[in-house]
């Protein structure tokens, strides 16, 4: 266990990442196109004096699904309420949920594309007709009570909209999707973290940091309190590109941006299925994850940089990855 898994470190962590949080859309960095739109969704609704369209947010992990979803709570001026796609088992447990709701609450669905069958269904009623239909009892003498809801906003989070039953997606007024970030948001990002934590950074040291984030806010965000952990322990407290450099090798974050798991899969790629194609689940077995964690949090990212191919026989190395691993890819078969 290392200081990121550690229980304590955790909670003390999870605290960290909610105080960095932009409270408005105005303090968002980046994300334009969505930021644009979103205003406008927000602001017609407040001028028709009515409950917002429901909302899908999609893109990877860490991009700030959730946090615009906390925004639009508080521009709306109501609670937000928070659940997420695997606890939602049974249609009950959305029912409870629901029938909890008042007036104009926004309901925040995290993992949306993980909820269960059962479930989903309800929700469409919910989201189009602000009913839900109880069942009570079991077998022919099950009766449904309907049961009216207040409006409310759903806004739902997912790693993949193309998961989504079409049914669902389109219940949906507005979709944003979240982009990766280029480095010079993620520098403003880092700066503005830093602000907040009160650690002196370098105009370097902020941009080695922001370089080596995989596109992603809640890396940057990581990789700044390592690399604070470390200014504080072996510097002088001051974030500079020095410092960033050799705590960032330290936690074997490359200059990429690839960690353990993302090499991981390259090297298993490459070394033992000699390039590909190899599918999704001998994949994640050969480097002991989840499949849904090699698919949704390293793919994307080696896909971005060019260093992998999902082909319909399965995943494929390009040369950019081997020559990243400082290999030599196995020179094709003779004709
Ligand atoms: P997601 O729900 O997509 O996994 P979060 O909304 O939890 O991502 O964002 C992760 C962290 O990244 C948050 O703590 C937030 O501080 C930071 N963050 C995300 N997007 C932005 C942004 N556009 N500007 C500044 N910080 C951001």
């Amino acid at each position: 266990m290392n200081d990121l898994t550690a229980p304590d470190a955790e909670v003390d962590e999870r605290a960290i990442e909610a105080a960095l949080r932009p409270r408005s859309l105005d303090e968002v960095v980046g994300q334009q196109r969505v930021r644009d739109q979103l205003g406008l969704v927000l602001e017609a609704a407040r001028l028709r004096e009515r409950a917002p369209d429901h909302v899908l947010l999609s893109g990877p992990p860490g991009l700030g699904k959730t946090t615009l979803a906390m925004i639009i709570a508080a521009e709306v001026g109501a609670p937000l309420r928070l659940t997420s796609g695997p606890a939602l088992t049974h249609a009950g447990d959305l029912a409870a949920i629901l029938s909890g709701m008042n007036d104009g609450d926004v309901l925040f669905v995290d993992e949306i594309h993980r909820m269960s069958r059962a479930a989903e269904e309800m929700l469409y009623l919910a989201m189009e007709d602000f009913r839900v239909d109880v069942v009570i009892g079991k077998g022919p003498g099950a009766t449904a009570i309907p049961l009216e809801l207040p409006p409310f906003t759903l806004v739902g989070a997912t790693t993949r909209a193309g998961l989504l039953p079409g049914p669902l997606r389109d219940r949906f007024g507005f979709t944003g999707h979240l982009e990766f970030y280029a480095p010079h948001e993620l520098e403003r990002i880092v700066h503005r973290s830093a602000g907040l934590l009160d650690v002196p950074t370098t105009g370097e040291g902020a941009a080695e940091i922001a370089s080596r984030s995989r596109g992603t806010p809640r890396i940057a965000n990581r990789l700044l309190r390592r690399v604070r952990d470390y200014a504080q322990v072996r510097g002088d407290g001051t974030v500079g590109l020095e410092v960033a450099r050799k705590a960032l090798d330290l936690y074997e974050v490359d200059e990429l941006g690839l960690d353990r798991l993302d090499r991981g899969v390259l090297d298993v790629l490459c070394r033992r299925f000699g390039g590909g194609p190899v599918g999704l689940s001998t994949l994640a077995v050969a480097v002991g994850e989840e499949r849904e964690t090699v698919e949704e949090v390293a793919e994307p990212f080696l896909v971005r940089l060019g260093f992998l191919a999902r082909t319909p026989r399965g995943r494929v190395a390009t040369p950019a990855a081997w020559a990243h691993l400082g290999l030599t890819p196995p020179s094709a078969p003779e004709p």
